[in-house]
Parts: structure tokens; C-alpha cells; sequence
């Protein structure tokens, strides 16, 4: 197995410090993909490696595992909809960032890897460092200075060394680019084995509704991994024969950093030459600030594969202010799930699919971070 490059297929060794395309600064992919066979879970596994033999080949001794995913199915009502949630802030540091996490660590306990560099809007970091803590690995994290004070506080507590980076989520990016050549970029936005960990999301699902899919799916949406795992996932188990059709997937954005939806409405990915661009050369940059910090994301470099999977499904996106979140969240906690604002923005963007969503669909919301990070947030 070895990354390749999603645009111009050069490939590069799984070993590689390269995080990115050095030829054409494209994100790598993975060059091989993995087939899902029913036979080959391990049921007696409650974690996400009940899938290992999907996921990407590891030794036993290398794999760093706190219990993440197989995470509970429970019912929500909102504006008369029944809803189905995917509990992901049952997870070890507090966000469905564990999934991806746990992979991408075993992986780097495997290459040998002493040191880190990540920058993250805070849930990604904390689980980088918690799983690194976990697996002896140092870490070095940038993230906003004014992201939330809690997931600053977990950062530190798991004894990673915290950069706070003054300005919008990308300059933390930067930073922590800029010293990837010295450690190595375990990033949660770059690295293909990281997503690999994501889609696991999609099979257990599958599992939970008795060898079903959703008919949608929404999702908070800031750098898409929530999209672009379950289209793995759900595409692994249609490729096994096992599913017909892979759910809608609705992204939701916060309306005031909303690459995604300005690509969409304007049909950006279906220009002729779209890949020639990023979205630096196609809209505005904009870094205003909104509650769901979590998606706050700008620039997000897989935005023409996020487009693409969300059209081939039959889905769209959707942009939600911070009122709105704070009214799902508040909906949510009134039905006993406490949940942080950019786990909320999908809920939000329940009441604007009514016309895209059927009554009779089967709708599943992956519930992304644990309220206890935003507690600060009342009204
Ligand atoms: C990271 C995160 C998201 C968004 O994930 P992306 O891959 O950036 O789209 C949503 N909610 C929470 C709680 C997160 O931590
Ligand atoms: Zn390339």
C-alpha cells in the first residue's frame, strides 16, 4: 500500500515526511482500497477494531486502542421528526475524532515516529494527544488562542506542549506546516490513514440497522470528514453487495464561514477545469468567527471530493446561524443529549432540508463532540 496523490497519481511511500503533494501541493490518497466482508468482523470487539481487517494492516503490539467507536444508537425528535443519533461524543477524549485518531497513532507507533506536529480547532488536537500520550509519542499542538478553554486544558493535561496561534484557524494550520519538515504532520486533515478510522462510522450503522443503510445522513461540515468517511464507508459496503444505495449526505455550515455551500450554489466543482484551482482563486476568503468552532474552516482542501460525493448522492449543503445552533443545542439538551455548538449546527440544518428530506426517510445525525467542551455557553 502507498499514499498517491488525489490529482496527478504520484505516489509516494506510506513512510513519507511528504504530507501533501510536493509535485502539485495536492492531498494524498490512499492507492489501494479495502473490501468489506461481513465474515470479517470481529464480533467479539467493541471497539472500532471489530473492523481491523478493513482498515489498513497493522501488528497487534503497534495498535493503539482506549475504546472508541460501537458507539449507541438512540432516537430525537426535532420539529416533529423522528430522528436517529449516532452517539459519537461517547468517545474516549470527547469527539468522533478518536476513530480517526486511534488509526492514524497505531499506524504512527508502527513507522516508529517519536514526535508529532498538529494543528487543530481543539477536538483533534486533544485526541492526538491523548492516543500519543497513550503510545509515548511527544506532541506539539497549534490551535487558536481563543478556541475553547476546555479543549485547551485537555490538550495540556494529556502533556502535549500547546502553541496557542492568535487569528482564524488556518494560521494555526500554517504553523504547523512550517514545521513539518523537523516533526512529523500528523494531520488529521491530510493524512488518508486518518480517514481510513472515520469510516468506520458507516459499518457500524450497517450493523445497528441490521444491514441497513440510512436514506440520509447530515453532518457538520468545516474540513468534511464526516462526508468523506461515510462515502468511503457506505461505498465499501455497496461494493461488498450489501447495501443498494450510498445515503444522501447533507453538509451543514455555519453561514458566516461557509466555503462549501458558496462552492455548491455556485456549482464551483463542476467547472471545467476546477482542479486547477483551489478555493483561494474562486471565492473570497473569509474569517469571521461562530460558535461552532469546530467548522470554522475556510479553505478546506478536499472541498472539490466533498462537493463530488455530496452531488453523486442525491444530497446538497446548507448553511445555520449560531442562533439556530444554539436553539438545536438547546432542543437537543431537552431531550437529555448534551452536545457541543458544532455538533449542533447539524441538528440546525434539520429545518432547512424539509423539502429535501421525505417524511418516511430514514435519517441518521452522527452527534460529533460532547457538550462538557462549551459548557460556557448558556443562552
Ligand atoms: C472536527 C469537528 C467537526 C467537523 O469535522 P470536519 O472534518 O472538519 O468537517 C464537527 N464537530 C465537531 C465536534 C468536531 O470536533
Ligand atoms: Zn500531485
Amino acid at each position: 500500500m502507498r499514499f498517491r496523490c488525489s490529482l496527478c497519481q504520484q505516489h509516494y511511500p506510506l513512510h513519507t515526511r511528504e504530507w501533501r503533494c510536493s509535485r502539485c501541493q495536492s492531498p494524498f490518497e490512499l492507492d489501494q482500497s479495502f473490501a468489506f466482508k461481513r465474515s470479517k468482523i470481529d464480533k467479539r470487539v467493541t471497539t472500532l477494531w471489530r473492523y481491523r481487517a478493513m482498515l489498513p494492516e497493522l501488528k497487534e503490539k503497534n495498535i493503539v486502542s482506549l475504546g472508541e467507536g460501537w458507539t449507541p444508537l438512540v432516537e430525537a425528535v426535532i420539529e416533529g421528526r423522528r430522528i436517529l443519533c449516532k452517539l459519537d461524543y461517547f468517545s474516549p477524549t470527547g469527539s468522533f475524532k478518536d476513530r480517526g485518531t486511534t488509526v492514524l497513532v497505531s499506524f504512527l507507533k508502527e513507522l516508529g515516529i517519536e514526535t508529532v506536529v498538529e494543528d487543530s480547532s481543539g477536538n483533534a488536537a486533544a485526541s492526538l494527544a491523548s492516543y500519543c500520550a497513550r503510545a509515548g509519542i511527544k506532541t506539539k499542538i497549534f490551535a487558536p488562542a481563543d478556541a475553547s478553554p476546555a479543549k485547551l486544558a485537555q490538550i495540556k493535561i494529556f502533556g502535549a506542549e500547546l502553541c496557542p496561534i492568535e487569528g482564524p484557524r488556518e494560521k494555526s494550520a500554517k504553523a504547523a506546516q512550517a514545521v513539518a519538515k523537523e516533526f512529523y504532520y500528523a494531520s488529521h486533515v491530510y493524512n488518508p490513514i486518518w480517514l481510513e478510522g472515520i469510516k468506520t462510522y458507516a459499518y457500524e450503522l450497517w450493523e445497528q440497522l441490521d444491514g441497513k443503510a440510512p436514506d440520509a445522513m447530515v453532518a457538520p461540515a468545516g474540513h468534511g470528514s464526516l462526508v468523506r468517511g461515510a462515502y468511503k464507508g457506505f461505498a465499501e459496503l455497496q461494493s461488498a453487495g450489501l447495501i443498494k444505495r450510498i445515503p444522501r449526505l447533507y453538509a451543514v455550515q455555519a453561514e458566516i464561514v461557509a466555503p462549501l455551500y458558496k462552492a455548491w450554489t455556485k456549482k464551483l466543482d463542476q467547472l471545467q477545469d476546477y482542479w486547477r484551482h483551489n478555493l483561494v482563486d474562486l471565492l473570497p476568503g473569509q474569517t469571521f468567527s461562530t460558535i461552532a468552532e469546530g467548522i470554522a474552516v475556510s479553505r478546506p482542501p478536499h472541498w472539490a471530493k466533498i462537493l463530488h460525493f455530496i452531488r453523486d448522492t442525491g444530497g446538497s449543503v446548507v448553511t445555520v446561524s449560531d442562533k439556530e445552533i444554539l436553539r438545536a443545542r438547546n432542543a437537543m439538551a431537552h431531550q437529555g443529549l448534551f452536545i457541543e455548538p458544532s455538533s449542533a449546527a447539524a441538528i440546525a440544518g434539520l429545518s432547512k432540508l424539509k423539502d429535501q428530506i421525505k417524511p418516511r426517510d430514514l435519517v441518521v445525525v452522527l452527534l460529533t463532540g460532547s457538550g462538557l467542551k462549551s459548557s460556557t455557553i448558556l443562552s
